[in-house]
């Protein structure tokens, strides 16, 4: 069935920003541009500075001018996501705290959250992911390194807090697909997983992560046949991954999007987004056929194109 959107509109499009690698410096200019064409999305955060080094710290909400930045576009409608606490390991004190802290910063306690990276409290993350064969799969095609390594959802685990994820957040993201039209792999969503109960409802994202697999998802023959099937795209990327360099947005990027942005698309945040499928739906429980299709889909991407 068909998802009816408000004001008339024939498509839902959003962008999650996952915060890697981000800076006011570089990546401030993809939001004033997007800002212009009426594109509202979901820029996430890390709360803390990170106790290691890593390959690409980004600036947190301790750096006091990127957090007059990210409330500047909280305030201009932009969600505020979760991104765990910061880039490196956090254990259960640590993710209190950066919860606590998300909640006094930004008013409310996160709606969207998404797992980083090899955090060893990702929840229901690496082989957790799947179940049954897929997970064998998964396991063997990985030699087993990520069997048991996330434990965020292990109750008694030190990096266990799947139950402060399932009293203050509403959506986590999980699959994420190389079909623009998110809504149509996974029309389901956002859905709660009996298996998984420390999340409220999963939702699924389509595959952007560097700005040459946003523009091979996002192509005018994709937009056009989004706005054909009716149906909603959660772009999942880094907008520090090459959308603005040597002082210019990607030009491929910028057409495209000016593009999309003229289309009678419903362009919110994912938050928005997601409530409203859930208000259309009322939060669906996953059937185990679903689940196994949604398992086998991502697998098989994983496999061949190395999807996140
Ligand atoms: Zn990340």
């Amino acid at each position: 069935m068909g998802v009816v959107w408000p004001d008339n509109k024939r498509f839902g499009f959003t962008i999650i920003d996952d915060t890697d690698g981000a800076t006011v410096a570089g990546v401030g200019e993809i939001y004033l541009f997007l800002r212009d064409l009426g594109i509202t999305t979901t820029k996430s955060v890390w709360m803390f500075r990170g106790g290691e080094p890593f390959r690409q710290p980004g600036e947190t909400c301790e750096d006091p001018h990127y957090l007059k930045w990210v409330l500047d576009l909280q305030q201009h409608g932009v969600e505020i996501g979760y991104h765990l606490a910061t880039w490196s390991d956090s254990p259960r004190e640590r993710s209190l705290a950066a919860l606590d802290k998300f909640a006094e910063l930004f008013g409310h306690p996160p709606i969207t959250a998404t797992n980083h990276s090899d955090c060893r409290e990702n929840i229901y993350w690496g082989a957790a992911r799947l179940g049954g064969v897929w997970r064998l799969g998964y396991n063997l095609a990985t030699g087993f390194r990520f069997a048991n390594r996330y434990r965020g959802h292990v109750e008694g685990d030190p990096y266990f807090w799947g139950d402060l994820c399932q009293e203050r957040v509403r959506y986590v993201r999980n699959f994420v697909y190389s079909d623009m039209n998110t809504l149509k792999v996974c029309p389901m969503m956002p859905y709660h997983d009996p298996l998984r109960p420390f999340v409220r409802y999963w939702f699924a994202s389509s595959e952007g992560s560097t700005v040459n697999l946003y523009n091979q998802c996002v192509t005018e023959q994709n937009q056009d046949r989004l706005e054909e099937e009716g149906g909603a795209c959660i772009m999942y990327t880094h907008l520090a991954a090459g959308f603005f360099e040597n002082g210019k947005i990607n030009a491929r990027f910028r057409t495209l999007m000016e593009r999309l942005a003229k289309k009678p698309g419903w362009f919110v945040p994912a938050a928005t987004l997601l409530g409203h499928l859930h208000a259309q739906r009322g939060g669906r429980v996953i059937t185990d056929t679903e689940r196994s299709a949604l398992e086998r889909r991502w697998l098989w991407e994983k496999l061949r194109y190395g999807r996140s």
